[in-house]
């Protein structure tokens, strides 16, 4: 059976001496992985189309056990502003690294489909900070996966915290009271800046392009950065290569 779908190209590996194996965040499916056999040739029928963080329409024929066979490959979009700035372009990198490793095949969201191809055509114009731009896009991720941060109340007891002393600990989901704090030591202490840069990130819209502030940024990118190491269990790659 066979399956056209749209995707963005979020690995590639080498599987043989002339195949490759494409990784694919599709709208409708989530996940997917198929064999490109003959991919590394030099006149492969996937020509320039199998690179990372294209956006193609690919057919995979679909097997009961096994890997599945990729077909055809057409590029439907590209991104060419993530070439002209090399933060954005680690930043599509590091959204491509996240899809990979934190979904499941076969786990559809839509909303983060849409989020990624956003955030990637938003990468790299004129005015836009490559780490804030992101925030929004990791927020969106966490939140679909079920991990969206608490900011609220407390993430441990649910109590409400109000402008009282904040932390921030990725492993209680969010932020913490004064008294939860002892009980998760790998807490940073949050500003009220920070606190609120985060819930207007969390908004959407354009909640990102306020965070203007150098201290804010950083304090943004570091809840960030605890809870995705949190989540994979290791520092993402592409973290040394992120600005704030
Ligand atoms: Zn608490």
């Amino acid at each position: 059976m066979s399956e056209k779908v749209f995707g963005l190209t979020i690995r590639l590996y080498d599987f043989s001496e002339t195949s490759r194996i494409g990784v694919f965040w599709t709208r409708e499916h989530g996940k997917m992985r198929g064999l490109a056999r003959g991919a590394k040739r030099l006149k492969s029928s996937f020509e320039s189309s199998l690179d990372l963080l294209n956006a193609c329409s690919i057919v995979l024929i679909r097997k009961a056990s096994g890997l599945d066979l990729l077909t055809e490959a057409q590029v439907r979009e590209r991104f060419p502003a993530l070439r002209l700035d090399l933060s954005a372009l680690y930043g599509g990198y590091y959204l491509a690294e996240l899809l990979a490793d934190l979904t499941q095949d076969h786990d559809p969201h839509p909303p983060l489909f849409d989020e990624a191809l956003q955030a990637l055509r938003d990468l790299g114009q004129p005015g836009v900070a490559t780490a804030p731009r992101l925030a929004q896009f990791e927020l969106v991720l966490l939140r679909e996966l079920g991990y969206g941060p608490a900011l609220d109340s407390c993430a441990a007891c649910g109590s409400d915290i109000g402008d009282d002393v904040l932390a921030y600990s990725a492993a209680a989901g969010g932020i913490v009271c004064r008294p939860c704090q002892n009980t998760f030591r790998e807490r940073r202490p949050l500003s009220v800046e920070g606190w609120r840069a985060m819930r207007n990130i969390r908004l959407g819209g354009d909640g990102w392009k306020g965070l203007d502030d150098p201290a804010t940024r950083r304090e943004v990118r570091q809840m960030l950065d605890d809870s995705m190491s949190y989540l994979l269990g290791r520092r993402p790659k592409l973290l040394p290569y992120l600005g704030s």
